[in-house]
């Protein structure tokens, strides 16, 4: 069994369940990006886009990509454009590749929209995940409190992308049967508490992403981040939980697999 799972692990199967493909930073090279995640066994990427420009460069990226899904969605620092675009997204929901409803959620330190307008925001779109039985990556800064009463209103399944929460909030949201996603700021130096969060999060509630091009993990931090980079992130998540990093890969996999339903390569 170990030699399989060994065997398994360098063919990839690693998921990176949030990268924002579409970012202005790949325009030069987004296909060498995703060809060298494939080659760090970085086999299925979660395309998230935050608006509704993204959402449509996002989903041509899903649809012309092998290994990549979108995820389709306002960002709650962009939800000033609600109005404008709220059809637009609408319409792009059904598309195929699809597999969740993303980026969205809460930002009370950077958005501009005031509370009442994301909440608003927010709210209908985990409407739209829980008609159509799709997942939500959800963003959270200063909401805590917030988030978990919104969130506990709808049925759907709910990825807390980015973790970077306290215990108790990670111990709250885990009661909830929510999953949580690590990004490369695990690796940080002062992230000790961070890394205590991902040491306690129960094996079938774990997931990784990169959250690219931001947030590249030691030793590229502060350089653009790729999903290539994942594998690092996967090293530090695997040493702070003291598993075999083969099989932490495919925990992480099966884990994607169940909320996603993208299948298996
Ligand atoms: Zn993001």
């Amino acid at each position: 069994v170990a030699l399989r799972r060994r065997t398994i692990g360098r063919r990839g199967l690693l998921p990176d369940t949030h990268a924002h493909l579409d970012a202005a930073e790949f325009d030069g090279d987004r296909d060498a990006v995703v060809a060298r995640a494939r080659a760090a066994g970085v086999t299925r990427i979660l395309a998230v886009a935050t608006n509704l420009a993204s959402c449509r460069t996002t989903v041509s990226i899903a649809a012309e990509t092998d290994s990549v899904f979108a995820a389709v969605g306002l960002h709650p620092t962009e939800a000033s454009r609600w109005e404008d675009e709220a059809d637009g997204i609408c319409a792009v929901l059904d598309a195929p590749n699809v597999v969740a409803i993303g980026e969205i959620g809460l930002d009370f330190v950077r958005g501009a929209a005031s509370r009442e307008k994301q909440l608003t925001v927010f709210r209908t779109q985990l409407g739209w995940a829980e008609e159509r039985g799709l997942p939500v990556s959800v963003h959270n800064r200063g909401a805590d409190d917030d988030l978990l009463r919104v969130l506990g209103d709808y049925s759907v399944r709910v990825v807390l992308h980015c973790f970077s929460g306290s215990l108790s909030f990670a111990e709250a949201a885990l009661a909830r049967g929510y999953a949580l996603s690590f990004a490369g700021n695990i690796t940080f130096p002062r992230a000790d508490v961070l890394r205590e969060v991902a040491a306690r999060v129960p094996d079938d509630r774990l997931l990784l992403e990169t959250d690219s091009p931001v947030l590249a993990p030691q030793p590229w931090r502060g350089r653009r981040n790729e999903p290539a980079y994942e594998r690092a992130t996967l090293e530090t998540l695997a040493s702070v939980r003291s598993a075999v990093p083969d099989v932490l890969q495919g925990i992480l996999t099966e884990n994607a697999d169940r909320v996603f339903h993208w299948g298996t390569a």
